[in-house]
């Protein structure tokens, strides 16, 4: 098995930087190792993991899952009488008042997704010494890799303890087993997803031999007339439809183009203004009804001496999405005019800014949540209010927007 990975190591000995374009050459790592890009620094791959480890512990994260989905999630009571709600509630409640895209929205990050990509890692890993390289085999590797920016199930973990702190003043709150089955499936899957990253398991799919182009390590594709995949990070000739390596298809310029990305930006930013002005949440006390703006729900947890969780919820659904909007169009626009010397920081500024913009999610998680627990009650229910969806939809539209933001922009206008 060891020469037979030497050997189809040798077909790729370089690889392209899927962040700044950069080629260079791939080295045996040993254990514990990794390569990174020698000149933005992006992770490149690590050592391989074992993979037989990887297979247990993503097929007891999907069980654990399953089995959470079955029992109750949380419960509240209010005088005397108890409610309870499954994860499924939390994921489905929604569609039950006209927010079917909500509903979908929240069951699709939280529960379809995390299951796709682990049935999808299961089987990619453990058919790895079988068939390698079958249509199959590259089909859920290939979906495994577009799976992966939609997992959120560790902002809807922290959703839910917001939503404990919300209504902890109002009624007793009691976690129950589905939420600690769940906290653990998010702890697994974080660590399988973390452990796959870090494995070039390219090496082991390979659709064909590489075509028969010169590469250089050491100048970008761009200059060679050559593109980086995407997603496996193979070296294609400019022209081809499809990567070799991946089959990931690769014309796919007018995503990645300044326009795009200022178009999804500028969506985004429309649809802050509904998320904020409409109420998100509408709770009725006895009879009364109380729509709740975002900003309204942050003073009344303030008022209430809930101050942490005020400053959570301000910052994941005010200072987060507008920061984002602004920063991702000032990072694009200016993107043609700046030196060498500040393209580190602006590459740490844009990463930090994609990585940062799920949490918003939060705030939406917590309406799911509360409209799940606390519903046809007699002393008091929630009711998902109309910026929800407007709010949800700024969300994915910033996340798109990053995914198609170039960072290649920064350097190859640096180098000119
Ligand atoms: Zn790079
Ligand atoms: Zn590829």
């Amino acid at each position: 098995m060891i020469a037979k990975k030497a050997a189809k190591r040798e077909q790729t000995d370089v690889v392209g930087c899927p962040q700044c374009d950069w080629v260079s050459q791939r080295t045996e790592l040993s254990k514990r190792e990794h390569a990174e890009c020698p000149r933005c620094g992006y992770f490149l791959e690590g050592a391989a993991t074992r993979h037989h480890t990887l297979v247990a512990i993503a097929a007891a994260a999907l069980v654990l899952l399953l089995a959470s989905l079955q029992v109750n999630f949380i419960s509240y009571s209010v005088t005397g009488s108890e409610q309870s709600m499954t994860l499924m509630d939390a994921a489905w409640q929604l569609s039950f008042f006209h927010e079917k895209v909500l509903a979908v929205l929240v069951l699709l990050t939280v529960i379809l997704i995390p299951v796709l990509y682990l049935v999808s890692l299961i089987w990619v890993y453990s058919q790895i010494h079988n068939s390698g390289s079958n249509r199959l085999n590259r089909y859920f590797l290939r979906l495994m890799e577009h799976l992966k920016p939609w997992l959120m199930t560790d902002v809807f973990l922290l959703g839910t303890l917001v939503s404990l702190v919300k209504i902890s003043g109002l009624a007793e709150v009691r976690l129950l087993e589905g939420f600690w089955g769940f906290s653990v499936f998010v702890v697994l899957l974080l660590y399988v997803y973390e452990r796959a990253k870090r494995t070039p398991i390219w090496d082991y799919y390979m659709a064909t031999s590489r075509p028969n182009i010169h590469v250089q390590a050491g100048m970008t594709a761009n200059e060679q007339d050559l593109q980086t995949c995407p997603l496996c990070h193979a070296l294609n000739a400019k022209d081809a439809d499809k990567c070799y390596q991946c089959t990931e298809p690769q014309k796919t310029a007018w995503w990645r183009k300044p326009g795009t990305t200022l178009a999804l930006i500028f969506a985004g930013a429309i649809m802050l203004i509904p998320a904020h002005w409409l109420p998100v949440m509408e709770t009725v006390r006895f009879g009364n009804e109380q729509p709740a703006t975002i900003i309204g729900g942050v003073t009344e947890l303030w008022q209430a001496g809930d101050r942490p969780v005020a400053v959570i919820i301000f910052v994941a659904s005010l200072v987060i999405p507008v920061a984002k909007v602004l920063t991702l169009a000032v990072l694009l626009l200016l993107a043609q005019r700046q030196t060498p010397a500040i393209v580190q920081n602006r590459l740490l500024l844009f990463k930090v800014t994609d990585w940062i913009g799920r949490w918003s999610m939060i705030d939406i998680f917590v309406v799911a949540i509360l409209v799940a627990l606390v519903r046809g009650g007699t002393v008091m229910s929630v009711y998902p209010g109309s910026a929800a969806v407007s709010f949800a939809a700024a969300v994915v539209l910033t996340m798109l927007a990053a995914m198609s933001f170039d960072t290649r922009l920064f350097w190859r206008e640096a180098h000119k």
